[in-house]
């Protein structure tokens, strides 16, 4: 029996990943249709909002000339926070100013909604409020998807389902879930007006900066992130699921603990906030990825856990928007050859080992056990806060040396030789 295909390919979920899939298919003028239970692509999506300009170039060239984008950014802080005090290395990159920017900031809902708008103006067709609950199978082969009393059949489905992997599991790509891979994202966006955001951040135009935070977090790995938007703050924070648990601390409570930092407080001075959002993150890295195609389909971004935490990176959207695109690609390709099984597929892995997407992942796949470490996120902080302190605060006395100070400092404290231990750890890791 032959089966009567309603599209080449589908896509369960309009986030990036399966927008950016969407449009490069639509592009190569395939017959396409993506499934996404919100009201509209990115009513329920959540990023603190920080995405690279030079991948999001390549999926929608020029985008900087239409409405998508919030600032770009050209400023990066990176704090330390420990009790009431705060050390903070201050990054003004005046080489990012120019297009494709380096970095930008973006309101998924929003934004979402824009790239899935491009990948149906290239004919992509968009099943909105519209849940893909399990898949047709035919022959060990995915033929498509089922939702409610409807049939979809497509020769390829491409799974953007984002971080709750209920359809990747199903399609039996992915493992059940442990709360050791994941972490709880929490974000809060702020209003406050364009001038103020602009003046209290030594912002030209629709400059940007990020400000990323470590410290002050109950010990629990993870660490705070703030955006400026056109005329909104985005302001979160992202915590280990299993250290949470472990400590029976409630995610919400440490982010309210966190809030109430001075220097938190004054960077939200003034600003009301106007929606909170919370959403689970992918954390396991290269090592917990679950199997990447099969039968008729593949998984793109935060459903096949691409999401790079290495301390000083934290992304996901870009992941998610080049693997959606090499899906596209490796899909394209498997409907020239007419062959959608595993095989054919198969070409969607050598896609992404030729990309950043494994390639960084794999780099640093001991990231996610290294900052596993506790030390990292109190002790540390707490550490070099109290030393600067101790060498800027003045009591009339003479001064002491600043290397000899800074040695007792660590030694006093009994630390410096599990610093080193974790520097070593470190150099391997990251
Ligand atoms: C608080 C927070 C801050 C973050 N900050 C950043 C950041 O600054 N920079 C960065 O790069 N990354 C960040 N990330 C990570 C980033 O948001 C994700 O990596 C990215 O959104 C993944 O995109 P995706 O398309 O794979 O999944 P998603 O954006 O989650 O999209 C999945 C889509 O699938 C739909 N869907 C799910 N199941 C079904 C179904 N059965 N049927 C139909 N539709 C379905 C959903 O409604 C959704 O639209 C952050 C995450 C969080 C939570």
């Amino acid at each position: 029996m032959t089966v009567e295909y309603d599209f080449d390919v589908i896509i369960v979920g309009a986030g990036l990943a399966g927008s950016s899939a969407a449009l490069t298919l639509a592009k190569e003028g395939k017959e396409v249709a993506i499934i996404e239970r919100g009201q509209y692509p990115g009513a329920k999506n959540v990023s603190g909002g920080a995405l690279y300009g030079p991948v999001l170039n390549k999926i929608v060239p020029n985008y900087w000339e239409e409405d998508a984008i919030e600032r770009y950014l050209t400023t990066k802080k990176i704090t330390l926070l420990s009790e009431k005090r705060a050390m903070t290395i201050d990054i003004d990159l005046q080489d990012f100013a120019e297009p494709p920017y380096n970095g930008v900031t973006v309101i998924r809902p929003k934004f979402d909604r824009w790239l899935a708008q491009k990948a149906e103006e290239a004919g992509a067709f968009i099943l909105d409020n519209t849940v893909a609950e399990d898949f047709i199978w035919k022959d060990n082969q995915i033929i498509g998807i089922e939702s409610g009393e409807d049939e979809l059949k497509a020769k390829l489905t491409i799974i953007a389902e984002g971080a709750v992997t209920l359809l990747a599991e199903k399609a039996k790509l992915a493992k059940k879930p442990s709360p050791s891979h994941y972490a709880v994202g929490m974000k809060e966006t702020y209003e406050l007006k364009k001038e103020i955001i602009e003046e209290r951040f030594h912002l030209n135009g629709n400059e940007g900066i990020s400000n990323e935070f470590l410290g002050y977090t109950h010990g629990i790995p993870g660490g705070g992130f703030f955006y400026t938007n056109k005329e909104t703050l985005s302001f979160g924070l992202i915590l280990n699921m299993k250290k949470l648990i472990q400590k029976k601390i409630r995610a919400i409570d440490a982010f309210e603990d966190f809030k109430k930092h001075p220097y938190i407080q004054k960077l939200l001075k003034d600003a009301k906030m106007v929606e909170y959002s919370a959403h689970a993150i992918p954390e396991g890295g290269y090592k917990h990825m679950p199997k990447l195609y099969g039968n008729g389909v593949m998984i793109a971004g935060d459903a096949a856990g691409m999401v790079l935490n290495a301390g000083l990176y934290i992304e996901g959207m870009n992941f998610a928007l080049e693997s959606g695109r090499l899906a596209g690609l490796a899909a394209k390709e498997a409907l020239t050859t007419n062959d959608y099984s595993a095989e054919g597929t198969k070409i969607y892995l050598k896609l992404l080992r030729d990309s950043f997407v494994l390639q960084d992942l794999k780099r640093f796949k001991r990231a996610a056990k290294f900052l596993e470490r506790e030390r990292i996120f109190n002790v540390y902080p707490e550490l070099l806060n109290s030393l600067m302190y101790q060498l800027l605060h003045n009591t009339g006395e003479p001064r002491k040396r600043i290397v000899p100070t800074a040695i007792k400092h660590f030694l006093k404290k009994g630390k410096l030789f599990k610093l080193m231990g974790d520097a070593f750890a470190a150099l391997r890791s990251i």
